[in-house]
């Protein structure tokens, strides 16, 4: 339903979630992703060399692709960003992007820290970026062994590289931990919706502002 609010031409922004690997930024994408109605965020799909989990779908989740394709993708600049992480290479589309930011769509990056820094270079005023942490360590194993999606030597390649990750938490603009889900869903809903309303995002304020003072009362 069109009101004067939305009516305000935005630019799109990038919410960029990043944690170490069980943390449950995944979980979180999904909620804020199913939340349509309210939040209307579009997922940016990354293209990966590596191998699809049981539950995951080709283009839905991830593009899944050999590391020839990748390396042409990345070297033909098709990627905004790009990563090797937990031995495979990750990166992201940077067609998609550029079209949801120019049409206003705000758009979710599950991408991790070394992604975070190229984005929070290249496109500074687009990115908000969060850092989701586990509760404990020992939770963090524990759930990702819950998951049971990745082998016992992915779960522990996952586990020593958590330390680095979660090193990087000074980078991002928000910082939460992951204890309980809903709490923490309710604190990215929350971020998201403060982000939207900045005046900087807003070029279309200008004419409503001038609209408004413009306006002549009976
Ligand atoms: P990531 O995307 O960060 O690797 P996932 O979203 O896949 O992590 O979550 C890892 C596991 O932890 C999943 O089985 C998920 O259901 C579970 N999980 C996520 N958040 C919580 C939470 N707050 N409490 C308990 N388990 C959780
Ligand atoms: P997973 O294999 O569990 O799906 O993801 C492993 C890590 O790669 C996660 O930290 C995830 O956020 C990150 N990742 C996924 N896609 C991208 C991407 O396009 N670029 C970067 N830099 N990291 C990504």
């Amino acid at each position: 339903m069109p009101n004067a609010t939305n009516l305000i031409k935005r630019r799109g922004l990038m919410l960029v979630l990043s944690s170490p690997s069980g943390a449950g930024k995944s979980t979180i994408a999904r909620l804020l992703l199913n939340d349509k109605e309210k939040l209307e965020l579009a997922l940016s799909i990354s293209v990966t060399t590596r191998p699809r989990r049981p539950s995951e779908i080709d283009g839905v989740h991830y593009h899944f692709i050999t590391i020839r394709e990748f390396e042409r993708l990345r070297d033909s600049d098709e990627l905004i960003e790009w990563a090797e992480v937990h031995g495979n290479f990750y990166g992201t589309p940077r067609q998609a992007a550029e079209n949801a930011l120019a049409d206003g769509q705000d758009m979710l990056f599950d991408i991790d820290w070394q992604g975070a820094l190229q984005l929070q270079e290249k496109m500074k005023g687009d990115v908000v970026s969060i850092f989701i942490l586990p509760p404990s360590m020992a939770a963090l194993k524990q759930r990702l062994h819950r998951r049971a999606e990745d082998t016992e030597e992915v779960i522990e390649t996952r586990l020593r590289n958590a330390r680095n990750e979660i090193e990087r938490w000074r980078s991002y603009d928000y910082v939460l931990v992951n204890d309980d889900l809903d709490r923490a869903y309710h604190q990215v809903q929350s971020i998201v919706t403060a982000e939207r309303l900045r005046r900087d995002r807003s070029p279309g304020l200008f004419d409503f502002v001038n609209t408004l003072l413009d306006e002549q009362l009976d």
